[in-house]
């Protein structure tokens, strides 16, 4: 990793034509300890406002486990909802039959297909695929988002064959992963609480998403009935536990992030009535609107009052995958006006929101090569950083670690409070039955594009994890990669809940 501290000069080398070189050099030296000033300072204000040191985590860990109680005593006592799944029973192992799952996510929706075998046999075959969602879709109306999906469910349908069949009469059933804020009503209804991550549907909000998928579907004449309505970390949860009983906790960090764990039902005043103490359920936190303790700056607060949904999602926009990107860009742009960071070379790209990806913060980071050939090439093609036009197209070496340290200070912040966020999860959890978390093993299952394809940021999470919990506590806890296990999760739940009832 390209780390560098102190007042380098943000730029150095450079070409110049013979005729001007004396004169242009005497003003490029002054640009070049101009910058020292200037952008050295900016590095400095932004690690010191990012920085994660164990009391910050410990802090941050602690507001997580108490506002988890506050959610739980009273709907609306905490920014964290801690909602109710409805998932009571977990799958088994014994599911058998033909069920599909249905993924609406963020950035993709996908559509899967799984028989399952029962225990012996297991999974037989499974196959999906996957569409992204258009731009305008996203800023659309409901029934023009929904009329895409139940389509694009009818063509996968349509393709059914080979190891899949379903009995005579019976309806193809769909376990229906939404992973966006919902109000859970039963295991097959919920209401759309909000839209998150960037969507803007106008007409959901309020409704049955359930409802709004099955006219959808109706619409194209499709015949498939939704069986379960199921958040992406309840599915990954349900997924992960079909192969591993020592599952608790369940965490997506993708395009935006959240979280489940399976509770006591006695350890939910909420859930008014009497409940044996021995049942359990999964609570779905939400915990992409929690905010307590996090270290933030300018650029996250700018970038908030700028976004759909100024004061909301906090921790998601301070951790997830849709915004790591764009925290950079603007200290980048910040960089590159105030301190003149790419010398003279125009920003207007780099003005543009949402040009840097978080992808492309990863390819960043993952540059080995002596120049950053890779920093280099994406600064000139994403962001349109060219320092010297007439010659080389080529960013200076010192102002292309500067960009690599600016990423390694945003993403090295969002993996370690991701990390506290979960022992936040954990220390409610043994709390409330001492041993049951970190006396025996257990297990965190952990998906979504960030968490899968960002090394670096893996790697922050488990160290905070580990700094937090110590030595001795941390051997018990597995914290594993659950690959699309929301998919095959949600269609396990459809089976679990299917109207046809078990034949296992
Ligand atoms: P969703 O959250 O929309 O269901 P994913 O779990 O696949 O979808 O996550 C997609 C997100 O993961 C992207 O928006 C991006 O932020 C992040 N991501 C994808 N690929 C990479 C990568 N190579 N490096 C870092 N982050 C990535
Ligand atoms: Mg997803």
């Amino acid at each position: 990793m390209g780390a560098i501290t102190g007042a380098s000069p943000a730029v150095g080398s450079f070409l110049i034509h013979r005729s001007n070189r004396r004169r242009t050099m005497r003003a490029r030296m002054a640009v070049q300890s101009s910058n020292a000033i200037s952008v050295a300072p900016i590095l400095t204000g932004l690690k010191n406002d990012c920085a994660t040191p164990l009391p910050v985590l410990r802090h941050v860990a602690d507001e997580m486990t108490a506002d988890m109680r506050a959610g739980l005593a009273i709907d609306g006592g905490s920014e964290l909802k801690m909602i109710l799944s409805y998932v009571d029973s977990l799958p088994s192992g014994n599911e058998k039959g033909l069920f599909y799952a249905l993924d609406l996510g963020g950035t993709n929706f996908r559509v899967l297909r799984v028989q399952l075998g029962g225990k012996d046999e297991r999974v037989i075959a499974t196959e999906f695929e996957q569409v992204s969602i258009p731009q305008e879709l996203m800023f659309g109306t409901s029934e023009e988002l929904f009329d895409f999906i139940a389509n694009g469910l009818a063509k996968f349908a349509e393709k059914e064959g080979g190891k899949f069949h379903i009995p005579q009469g019976r309806k193809r059933e769909i376990g229906f992963t939404f992973s966006f804020p919902v109000k859970q009503i039963s295991i097959d209804s919920g209401i759309l609480i909000k839209w998150t991550k960037g969507f803007a549907v106008s007409g959901t909000a309020g409704k049955d998403v359930v409802a709004c998928l099955n006219e959808a579907m109706e619409r194209r004449g499709l015949d498939m009935r939704v069986s379960a309505l199921v958040n992406d970390t309840v599915g990954t949860l349900a997924g992960a536990r079909y192969w591993d009983d020592d599952v608790m906790v369940a965490v997506i960090l993708g395009t935006g992030t959240n979280a489940c764990y399976v509770e006591r039902m006695d350890a939910i005043p909420k859930l008014q009535g009497h409940v044996s103490p021995s049942a359990r359920t999964i609570i779905n936190t939400e915990w992409g609107a929690f905010s307590k303790g996090l270290p933030l700056t300018k650029f996250d607060k700018d970038m908030d009052a700028a976004s759909i949904n100024p004061g909301e999602q906090i921790f998601e926009k301070t951790i997830s995958g849709m915004y790591l990107g764009e925290i950079v860009r603007r200290v980048l742009y910040k960089m590159a006006e105030a301190g003149a960071l790419f010398g003279d070379s125009n920003s207007d790209k780099l003005s543009k929101p949402f040009v840097l990806g978080t992808p492309d913060l990863c390819a960043m980071q993952q540059d080995n090569s002596e120049n950053l050939e890779v920093v280099g090439s994406i600064l000139s093609d994403v962001v349109g950083v060219k320092l010297y036009c007439h010659c080389m197209v080529k960013s200076d070496l010192t102002a292309r670690k500067m960009v690599v340290d600016v990423c390694d200070t945003i993403v090295k912040r969002g993996g370690r409070l991701a990390g506290a966020g979960i022992v936040g999860i954990l220390h409610k959890m043994e709390e409330d039955s001492r041993g049951l978390i970190f006396g025996k093993r257990t297990v965190v299952a952990m998906d979504g594009g960030l968490y899968e394809h960002y090394p670096q940021y893996r790697s922050y999470l488990c160290d905070a994890v580990t700094e937090l919990l110590g030595v001795e506590k941390s051997k018990n806890l597995v914290i594993e990669h659950t690959k699309d296990g929301s998919g095959i999760g949600a269609a396990l739940l459809a089976a679990t809940n299917s109207k046809y009832g078990h034949d296992f």
